[in-house]
């Protein structure tokens, strides 16, 4: 038996005006309140979500953000899991260095072999 996820009140009011928040930007299927997990939390500033779809398997991560002046929401279409999402939150920004050493990585794998149809046929 699948255990409900109870939204905090303040989500539920801010799911009932946007439409980010109740249905799939993919399909158009409602999300159900256990498809909506909270990964983060901060009392009267913001709300980070992870949305995933029982439909289509796709997730929206949602960054919610509250102040004096109104709402901002953030909705971004993924395919990183629950997991995954939390373990990103948690690390450090990519430096320089790092972008250049992954650039690296990537540059020296020659993709053109498998993209290009002609190498195929031949
Ligand atoms: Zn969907």
């Amino acid at each position: 038996m699948s255990k409900k996820t109870v939204l905090p009140q303040q989500l539920e009011i801010l799911r009932s005006h946007f439409k980010v928040m109740q249905q799939c930007s993919v399909c158009h299927v409602a999300f159900d309140e256990i498809n909506i997990r909270v990964i983060e939390h901060i009392e009267g500033v913001s709300h980070l979500l992870y949305m995933d779809c029982s439909s289509c398997a796709h997730a929206i991560i949602v960054l919610v953000s509250i102040s004096d002046i109104g709402v901002g929401i953030m909705g971004l279409l993924s395919d990183l899991s629950y997991d995954d999402v939390c373990r990103f939150k948690i690390r450090e920004p990519m430096d320089e260095h790092a972008l250049l050493e992954n650039y690296n990585i990537v540059h020296k794998i020659s993709f053109g072999k498998y993209l290009s149809v002609e190498s195929r046929i031949k």
